[in-house]
């Protein structure tokens, strides 16, 4: 087999995203997967393009936002390149407002987005109406118009066939690869695990997510996020749902939801989904760093190596971008990627903290 230039260690979101952005700029790919493609986070079923609030503004809100933007033209290419679809769909999202306090934060947060979203996308407080609307206490919801969806399965399948047609190769069941002078480790938490040992810090957190598909034949276009519960709805009449943590709690008694439980009260949240039956649950363990940043550059004292992780819970939205400066860094040593998300940085961090 002939040597690639460039070897991508786990067929996740962001190991093929790199794979491809290398691929696009003429590079011979090779990505090595341990088990098959989608088999860690990323073949799961949610597929939210969600961003963060626009206040507290930081580089990850930056990045994230960056990403989302350009997200909608990176996957058409994808698709025009690979042939598959994978349904990349800007919705836009309803999130109610609950109480007084949360209708100011909103206000403040509206101001915000005007600011640091530079005009691309709104975030804006609307009137709660209509059916597809969350139950809302004060009347208002926000409405924000970057939101977006894809589905989890067919964007890897999407642009897996987009690196074979731009001549890479894929080899699934191997952890061993057929060498290349530049190596990334995109190996999700399990990479994480093995970073603890390699470099004596303790950065990694995984942390367990289980999702939901239910067959729904009323959903509204719009994604919806009320009480720690993402919702999103696909255009197969089907609605993801999911948890943004495994220690949501029932609001009656305190008691930790299981995933019928949360079906039940995203059932109370938008009533319009009372009729929806539960197709199948899918659970996976999100690659969570200590510090819940992204961990992408180089690998500390590893010469060609470099590590491209931390994914957490927002690693779709993060994949486009995350392909770009990791191409660029390899191939061309300019480095677009926030300080903080370095490994020398997150390293050094922890010594010192
Ligand atoms: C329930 C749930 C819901 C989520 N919902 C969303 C969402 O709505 N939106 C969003 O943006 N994100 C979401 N996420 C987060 C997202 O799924 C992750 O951030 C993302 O999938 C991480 O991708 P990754 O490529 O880093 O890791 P993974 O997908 O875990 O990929 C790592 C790959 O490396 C392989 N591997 C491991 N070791 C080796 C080795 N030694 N050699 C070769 N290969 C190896 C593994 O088999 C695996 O295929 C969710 C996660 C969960 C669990």
């Amino acid at each position: 087999m002939a040597l690639a230039d460039i070897e991508i260690f786990g067929a996740g979101i962001f190991g093929l995203s790199i794979a491809y952005s290398c691929a696009r700029r003429g590079c011979k790919v090779r990505v090595v997967e341990k088990r098959q493609i989608g088999a860690g986070a990323s073949g799961g079923i949610l597929g939210a393009l969600a961003p963060h609030a626009p206040h507290n503004w930081n580089a990850k809100k930056q990045f994230q936002f960056d990403s989302l933007i350009m997200a909608s033209d990176w996957w058409a290419e994808v698709t025009e390149i690979g042939g598959i679809d994978p349904v990349y769909q800007r919705m836009g999202r309803f999130q109610p407002i609950a109480n007084a306090h949360a209708l100011a934060l909103a206000k403040q947060r509206q101001a915000a987005a005007r600011k640091n979203w530079d005009k691309k996308a709104e975030w804006q407080i609307i009137e709660a109406d209509g059916d597809w609307m969350p139950q809302s206490m004060t009347g208002h919801a926000i409405f924000d118009n970057l939101s977006a969806s894809i589905r989890p399965v067919p964007a890897l399948q999407g642009l897996s066939a987009a690196i074979r047609s731009l001549g890479g190769e894929i080899c699934e069941g191997q952890t061993e690869g057929e060498g290349a002078d530049i190596l990334i480790h995109a190996t999700g938490h399990e990479g994480l695990q093995r970073l603890r040992s390699t470099l004596g810090a303790d950065i990694w957190q995984g942390e367990k997510g289980t999702a939901a598909l239910l067959q729904c034949p009323h959903t509204g276009p719009q994604q919806i996020f009320a009480e720690g519960i993402h919702m999103v709805p696909h255009s197969d009449q089907t609605l993801a749902i999911g948890s943004t943590s495994e220690r949501l709690h029932s609001p009656a008694n305190n008691q930790a939801l299981d995933i019928d439980d949360l079906i039940d009260r995203a059932k109370e949240i938008v009533p319009a989904i009372k009729a929806a039956k539960r197709l199948h649950c899918w659970t996976g363990i999100r690659p969570r760093t200590s510090r819940r940043l992204p961990l992408l550059g180089p690998f500390p004292k590893r010469p060609g190596h470099f590590i491209a992780n931390g994914g957490y819970k927002i690693g779709f939205g993060l994949a486009p971008l995350v392909g770009e400066v990791l191409a660029d860094l390899v191939l061309t040593g300019h480095c677009r990627i926030p300080h903080e998300f370095l490994p020398s940085s997150t390293i050094d961090r922890m010594v010192t903290d």
